[in-house]
């Protein structure tokens, strides 16, 4: 059993208290106790932690909603986490954002670059401040850029330029989004050599973008949650979809692939004990040599969608698409295109719906209905902020359903080249 952790029992039952820990606080808190009671106290041996129940969903937050954890030292900052509809759900971190142990073991900056920090900042985001804890790590210069809109993109591109930036980070999308303006300006920036991501998976249209701006520049990933902070990072020698858990960060592969991470590191203010994040991935050996046990992520398989770094309860999302009056059935489509979603659509079902042309429209106002949607969940109106037009909501005669089982599943995720199917 124990072969589905990152780390053997000798590396990890050392650290196990820091889980003990976490079990005690869950255990504490009224709506999880249950599924903890008749369980032995202590946790002292990883085939004790095997047996644990995971943590899923929102079961963090309903923890946290209860515990409100305090840092021991500094201030605790409140960060958005989980759930992606209704008001924010809450995460904490204290100040430094666990980053010391991630730059522990892997420095992408050093002293004498000028890193931009292109992750948004506000919205109670945790990437900008995580990158700036690591950019203080490194002592670089640093040039807090945040998000910036479409018409500001050429102007920062040479501002960017006249510095010399040697590193640039941010979730791909947004990269993506800098890359492709500057390649179609014909705008380079020559000195830059780094590119550090995390949020979302990799995307190959990005490489090409960057070989073209920054021909020197190779790509430096970290793989995390808002509730796990950063897992494990990688190098440009190693696969884009594998990563290097960190040691305080134990990662085991459940059924059907389905990931957990247990937090060894003390100072963890979220009681991450077996926590799935929706991801599946597979133990493996990384090719760029570094020994131990590396973990490949290979997508999702449960109703939280990644959205470009974010989780989606896609439950949740069509639970309220079905409670709009005229609405029979709801689905919600995710458009991907190299591993990022370029949109997402809400398909309805609608009782009026009566041929061709027609399809319910007049009966369900939908666009009342996206504009709602869309700022009552937060996971869609951050991920689309800067392209809210990909974020649609319409009528159709019929779902999109799985011709070989006939299912029509609750989402749906399709490659870019079938979204007119
Ligand atoms: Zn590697």
């Amino acid at each position: 059993m124990t072969d589905a952790f990152s780390l053997p029992p000798e590396a990890v039952e050392p650290h196990l208290a820091v889980a003990a820990r976490a079990l005690g606080l869950l255990r504490t808190v009224p709506a999880l106790a249950p599924r903890y009671a008749g369980r032995p106290a202590g946790l002292t041996t990883l085939d004790e932690l095997a047996a644990l129940p995971p943590l899923v969903k929102d079961d963090l937050n309903v923890a946290l909603a209860h515990l409100e954890p305090r840092a021991g030292t500094g201030a605790t900052w409140l960060f958005q986490s989980g759930g992606s509809t209704g008001a924010p759900k809450i995460g904490y971190a204290p100040t430094g954002f666990y980053m010391a142990g991630v730059h522990a073991h892997w420095q992408p900056l050093d002293r004498d670059d000028t890193f931009v920090n292109a992750w948004g900042a506000g919205r109670m985001w945790g990437a900008h401040f995580l990158a700036a804890a690591l950019a203080d790590l490194a002592g670089c210069r640093v040039i807090a850029l945040g998000s910036v809109t479409r018409e500001e993109y050429g102007d920062w591109l040479g501002f960017l330029a006249d510095q010399r930036a040697t590193a640039i980070g941010g979730t791909p999308s947004v990269l993506r989004l800098w890359f492709s303006h500057a390649r179609a300006a014909g705008l380079k920036l020559p000195a830059l050599r780094k590119v550090i991501w995390l949020g979302e998976a990799w995307q190959p249209q990005l490489a090409e973008d960057i070989a073209a701006v920054s021909p020197q520049a190779r790509r430096w990933g970290m793989f995390g949650s808002t509730e796990t902070w950063v897992v494990g990072t990688n190098t440009p020698d190693c696969p884009a979809d594998t990563f290097h858990p960190l040691p305080e960060q134990l990662v085991h592969v459940g059924p059907d692939g389905l990931l957990d991470f247990t937090t060894l590191n003390p100072e963890m203010l979220n009681p991450v004990l077996r926590y799935r994040t929706g991801d599946a991935g597979e133990l493996t050996t990384c090719p760029c040599g570094r020994p131990g046990r590396a973990m490949r992520v290979l997508g999702r398989r449960d109703s939280v969608v990644q959205v470009r770094g974010l989780g989606l309860h896609v439950d949740e999302l069509v639970a309220r698409a079905e409670q709009e009056p005229g609405v029979s059935r709801a689905q919600v489509v995710i458009t991907e295109h190299g591993g990022r979603a370029t949109g997402v659509d809400v398909l309805l079902l609608t009782h009026g719906s009566a041929g061709p042309g027609t399809a319910g429209d007049a009966a369900v106002d939908t666009a009342r209905l996206r504009t709602e949607l869309l700022s009552a969940t937060f996971t869609l109106s951050t991920a689309f902020q800067h392209d809210p037009e990909n974020f649609r909501v319409r009528a159709v005669e019929e779902l999109v359903s799985n011709d070989r089982t006939g299912k029509t599943a609750g989402f749906v995720v399709r490659p870019a080249d079938q979204e007119d199917a």
